[in-house]
């Protein structure tokens, strides 16, 4: 851990980064419901969200997942914005049941500012970064060359580590390219 206390809010604004993923009722439209939730909250600023992508399941048989990221400018310690989103989760109608099982909305702390964070329930930047393409290309989308604390490499970079092939552009979920 580099030198903060996860329990203790900071001074001034951390750029976060979060995933976003569901594949119960309608995702999209529970996505935009949770950024307006998150930019709602006095100290959380939505500052980008990516284009949203559909990618085959993790785990037992489900329908396909839609995913995205959204970069956060917050106030709040790592804890404090952990909480905020398993209570975005919950109030947007997760239950939880299986483990990588079906949800409405599954939200993760990704990266916070270039913390590095090992505690019982918070570990980041989030185990499943590196290797998981479905958060690895919406977020080569907004934030390219933020770099990975842990292995030092750009979400770039890291992207190119991946196979992608499964991830597609919802073209019907997102807004139309001008
Ligand atoms: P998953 O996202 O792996 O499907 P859950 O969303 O059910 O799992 O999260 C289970 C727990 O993971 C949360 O209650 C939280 O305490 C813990 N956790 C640890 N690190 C993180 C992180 N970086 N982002 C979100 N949750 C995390
Ligand atoms: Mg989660």
């Amino acid at each position: 851990m580099t030198g903060i206390s996860i329990d203790v809010p900071v001074d001034s604004p951390v750029s976060v980064a979060i995933a976003l993923g569901g594949n119960l009722n309608n995702p999209a439209e529970t996505f935009n419901n949770a950024l307006t939730r998150l930019n709602d909250h006095p100290k959380i600023t939505v500052a980008a969200r990516s284009p949203w992508y559909s990618s085959p399941p993790m785990g037992p048989p489900q329908p396909d997942y839609l995913n995205g990221c959204a970069l956060l400018e917050t106030s709040l310690s790592p804890n404090e914005l952990l909480q905020v989103l398993l209570e975005t989760e919950t109030g947007l109608g997760r239950v939880r049941e299986v483990h990588w099982g079906p949800r409405t909305l599954d939200l993760d702390l990704l990266l916070y500012g270039d913390r590095l964070i090992e505690s019982d329930h918070l570990t980041v930047p989030h185990p499943g970064l590196g290797d998981r393409a479905f958060v690895l290309q919406p977020l080569t989308d907004i934030a390219p060359d933020w770099v990975d604390p842990r292995s030092h490499k750009t979400i770039q970079q890291l992207l190119q580590t991946v196979d992608c092939s499964q991830i597609q552009l919802a073209v019907n979920q997102n807004p139309p390219t001008p």
